[in-house]
């Protein structure tokens, strides 16, 4: 039985950490005020299997912007089929890459990806800037949903400059154009894109096709805002992740406790509203 499925989550592994991550790991873990382990692939699923939990792995690929290599569709998509109950890929494509949708229709058409995860700041990139418009023409194609990082960051916090890392491209306003422009295109924020939640969460009431993601944040943080939505008007479109390894989605779910939502909620925002959204047959 899975009790929740965490839509959120990185890969604990050298390649990561140090390569892709590289100098910005520090810093993060520093915010997050938590001990980053490596572990093995085979180590995070038997984790994962001891709390019940299907996770979702995001592929990473940020070259053009911070010129770190990324962790490619091809090796996460292999990590999913050596352990295909516990965990299923969101791919990442570079939206500067000049072969970005035929990538982002590779990974989902040959390598099963179950959506994409786009980085707004990380990747330096605006979601409503037109000439990235064909990569949500094709997701919406493609019938996927895209997750993107809103709001602050965890990376490059409490540097100089933020590392060079600019926080208003993830800003929740942006994804505003692109759920209008692509009423077919499920649209996930994740982080639920603090300090502009309120934005998001209207966003969120006025158009179906957004969804609201959790991951990043201790739920005794939650704003109070969140918190009612989460519980009512939005129940059908709030997703659990953790953002593993920063934060640990047993906690998560410790602390989500406290928050006393109404049983159904709390099931859909844990496992249905991802398994209707992802498709998941979860065992
Ligand atoms: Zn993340």
């Amino acid at each position: 039985m899975i009790r929740a499925v965490d839509l959120h989550v990185h890969l604990p592994l050298k390649e990561w950490l140090d390569g892709s991550m590289g100098p910005y790991r520090e810093g993060a873990a520093r915010y997050f005020r938590s001990e980053v382990h490596e572990r093995s692939v085979d180590e995070l699923a038997v984790d994962f299997a001891q709390e019940q939990l299907f996770g979702i792995l995001l592929a990473w690929d940020a070259q053009t912007a911070t010129a770190r290599p990324p962790l490619s569709n091809d090796f996460v998509s292999a990590i999913v089929k050596r352990h295909p109950k516990r965990f299923a890929f969101f791919a990442s494509v570079d939206p500067w890459k000049p072969n970005a949708v035929a990538e982002l229709e590779r990974a989902v058409k040959e390598l099963g990806a179950k959506g994409a995860k786009f980085h707004p700041s990380m990747q330096d990139f605006y979601p409503s800037d037109e000439r990235h418009f064909k990569l949500w023409e094709k997701a919406s194609e493609l019938k996927i949903p895209c997750l993107f990082h809103t709001g602050t960051s965890g990376i490059g916090a409490g540097q100089p400059g933020g590392q060079g890392i600019k926080l208003d491209p993830a800003r929740p306003i942006h994804l505003d154009i692109v759920a209008a422009r692509f009423p077919e295109l499920p649209i996930i924020a994740a982080h639920f894109g603090w300090p502009w939640h309120l934005e998001l969460i209207a966003m969120a009431l006025h158009k179906t096709n957004i969804y609201i993601e959790l991951s990043g944040w201790s739920p005794r943080y939650y704003p109070q805002e969140l918190v009612r939505e989460m519980g009512g008007r939005l129940q059908d479109r709030t997703l659990f992740g953790s953002d593993y390894p920063f934060i640990k989605p047993a906690r998560v779910l410790e602390e989500l406790d406290a928050l006393a939502l109404k049983p159904e909620a709390k099931v859909k925002i844990l496992r249905e509203n991802a398994s209707r959204l992802l498709k998941l047959e979860l065992r």
